[in-house]
């Protein structure tokens, strides 16, 4: 590929291994040129399905938009780069294994929250509260406190 720098075509990769559980390729490249170095992130391009907007409308899987999600929710919070990607994998391979051609939004919500859950709780309120809209402030604390129910519970003697 050109290099970014220069814009001269031959560069050459000096380092490539997997990345996000697998589902990418991360590549550092050397300009033969310039000498620049410089990374590519390489990942297989599937089909997924479209998406079923709540007012019915249909709209193509937009990847973009689901790790801004993502980010905009785990902002300041200590989740790395790479957990984010793992966690974007895994949605996206869990709604290809559904085979539909088709799959709503709140489908995609459900899992997204399933997966922030799991990675951080304040990251999960943050996406739930936006993505639920929660009617009033008791709908929240019902939300809160099924969230505590997920924690272990100390074993009683
Ligand atoms: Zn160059």
């Amino acid at each position: 590929m050109y290099c970014p720098f220069c814009n001269a075509d031959d560069t050459k990769v000096v380092d490539s291994r997997l990345v996000a559980d697998g589902g990418q390729v991360r590549r550092r490249r050397e300009c033969l040129s310039c000498s620049e170095r410089f990374t590519t992130y390489e990942m297989a391009e599937l089909v997924m399905p479209r998406v079923i907007k709540t007012d019915g409308t249909r709209e193509p899987f937009d990847e973009h938009k689901l790790r801004a999600g993502l980010q905009r929710a785990l902002e300041k919070r200590p989740v790395s780069i790479e957990q984010i990607e793992v966690a974007l994998t895994q949605i996206k391979h869990f709604l290809q294994v559904t085979g539909e051609r088709e799959v709503s939004s709140r489908v995609i919500g459900e899992e997204v929250m399933a997966k922030l859950r799991e990675l951080d709780e304040v990251a999960y309120v943050r996406f739930a509260s936006v993505y639920r809209s929660f009617q009033d402030i008791s709908e929240f604390q019902d939300e809160l406190n099924r969230l505590k129910e997920f924690k272990p519970v100390a074993a009683k003697d």
